[in-house]
């Protein structure tokens, strides 16, 4: 392929690849959005693959590559449930990361390119490959820990080292130290000992820093990492010299970056204070999960109660949370939608940012079982409603229906904003048990005179509700 068409193909790569974002922003739009990324990617490789850059050598190396790298992503594509997608999603920030920092050694070591660069073009290329390591080194190690708290494999509670941020600062101006002592060395080998030392104490940062993050905020550390993980990508393409590698990393950094802030908001939380980590320490509340003791009465209800609340009601508000995903309850939760909108009653899905494990995931279930994406609202757009609703029903859903987020400042998730449940003429929550949801908070919803709890697993308790209704 000659160097023009690759060139060409890269531009209609990069259009396809901002079409699919612009396409991922709302869930009507999101089937085309993925097929867009899909055809971007695949001219994106074909172009590479066949472009002037690959000799016919180097064909069973890529192909032997793309075996194997095809083959992981399809049994992970397989196995991978759901609920895991941001371990998932982790991991492979962290693959981006490790490509970055092998990449930018590579191509210090390249002996071709010795001797290529003069002057401020040779610092520049340095100063490409410094920043390329040092993004992918913190990349790489703090994925590794998100993928390890996400998982379970490590504690999700933050670790706190006695005075962190002064170790941070130093560790920063080491780094801007050796750095400048990299641009200014003429040999590769004496270069080499600067890019260690800084390789080093950017692995210990990335993992310093995510291990100081507490369970709540690591939604928003995802998405962070995301957003390295796509200037990572950029800085290597300014290394290999990839115009595409550039420009779909600035797109992956800068929408990482935005989704980071959109989090930040929906959980009331200052970036700034993220990064600083510690979330969940503060007041002597456990972050732990299921770590807070119950206080208060609760009015117990069974599926025929509910199914008889809802025939009677005309405006009913269905809140998913995490544990409809655990329980797979999504269909259930259509055929019950159907059954009440054929008998006239208005249904209507309020979905809050952060519901669930991963942005989106609740739309992305809901879209699985087919509800109508007309009647699935965000949260700003539904709250007003509640006064004027029967029913919500809030299936396996908890700290985004904490009133405590509203009424108690000393609550770890005060200041989120949350869905008014509680405002309707009656709330109905179903779960399992009274155990605390992710951020490991009591939750007084549980406890209000107009709340009813529908103890057991979502779906089974779904299909005993429907066969009410039906009977
Ligand atoms: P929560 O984690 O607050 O609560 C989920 C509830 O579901 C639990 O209390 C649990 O109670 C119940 N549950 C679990 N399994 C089942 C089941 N099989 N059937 C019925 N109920 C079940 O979830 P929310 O969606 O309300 O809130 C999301 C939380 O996750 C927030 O704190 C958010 O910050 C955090 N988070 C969000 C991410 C995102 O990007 N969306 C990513 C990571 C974290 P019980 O055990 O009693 O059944």
């Amino acid at each position: 392929m000659s160097a023009t068409l690759a060139t060409v193909s890269y531009i209609g790569a990069t259009i396809l690849f901002i079409l699919s974002l612009g396409g991922l922003s709302n869930p009507e739009s999101s089937r085309r959005g993925n097929l867009y990324g899909m055809i971007g990617m695949t001219i994106a490789v074909l172009a590479t693959v066949f472009g002037p850059q690959v000799t016919p050598a180097g064909y069973v190396w890529i192909i032997a590559a793309m075996a194997v790298g095809a083959s992981v992503g399809l049994y992970a594509a397989r196995v991978v449930r759901m609920t895991q997608m941001p371990e998932l999603v982790a991991l492979m920030h962290s693959l981006v990361g490790l490509a970055a920092m092998l990449v930018g050694y590579a191509n210090y070591i390249d002996p071709a390119a010795a001797g290529t660069f003069k002057g401020a073009e040779k610092t520049i290329h340095e100063l490409e490959i410094y920043l390329g390591i040092l993004i992918g080194a913190v990349t790489f190690s703090g994925s590794v820990i998100a993928f390890g708290k996400l998982s379970a494999k490590i504690s999700g509670k933050p670790v706190l080292l006695p005075g962190r941020h002064w170790i941070n600062l130093t560790g920063l101006l080491v780094v801007i130290g050796f750095g400048w002592s990299f641009i200014n060395t003429h040999a590769v080998a004496d270069g080499m000992i600067p890019l260690i030392v800084m390789t080093v104490i950017a692995l210990a940062f990335g993992i310093h820093m995510v291990m100081a993050i507490g369970g709540a905020d690591m939604p928003v550390v995802i998405s962070m990492l995301n957003s390295y993980s796509g200037w990572a990508a950029a800085a290597t393409g300014f290394m290999l010299n990839n115009d595409l590698l550039i420009v779909t990393g600035a797109l992956v950094g800068s929408s990482g970056a935005i989704l980071s802030y959109i989090m930040c908001r929906a959980m009331n939380r200052h970036f700034i204070a993220v990064i600083a980590g510690g979330f969940g320490t503060e007041g002597g509340v456990p972050a732990a999960a299921g770590g807070v003791q119950p206080a208060g009465e609760v009015v117990p209800i069974l599926a025929a109660e509910t199914a008889e609340l809802l025939r009677e009601a005309k405006n009913v508000i269905i809140v998913p949370g995490y544990g409809m995903a655990v329980a797979q309850a999504q269909h259930a939760v259509y055929e019950i939608t159907r059954h009440l909108r054929e008998k006239g009653v208005n249904v209507r899905f309020g979905i809050h940012p952060v519901a669930g494990r991963m942005p989106g995931h609740m739309n992305v279930l809901l879209a699985e079982a087919r509800v109508p994406y007309d009647i699935v609202l965000e949260m700003d757009e539904l709250n007003v409603d509640f006064p004027e609703t029967d029913v919500a029903m809030v299936i396996g859903a908890n700290d985004i229906v904490n009133p405590s987020a509203q009424d108690d400042p000393a609550s770890p998730i005060a200041g989120m904003p949350v869905l008014e449940v509680w405002k309707a003429r009656t709330s109905i929550v179903m779960k399992r048990s009274m155990a605390s949801g992710y951020a490991g908070v009591d939750n007084p919803l549980f406890y209000k005179e107009n709340n009813r709890m529908l103890f057991g697993d979502a779906k089974k308790m779904l299909d005993e509700v429907l066969v009410a209704l039906k009977g």
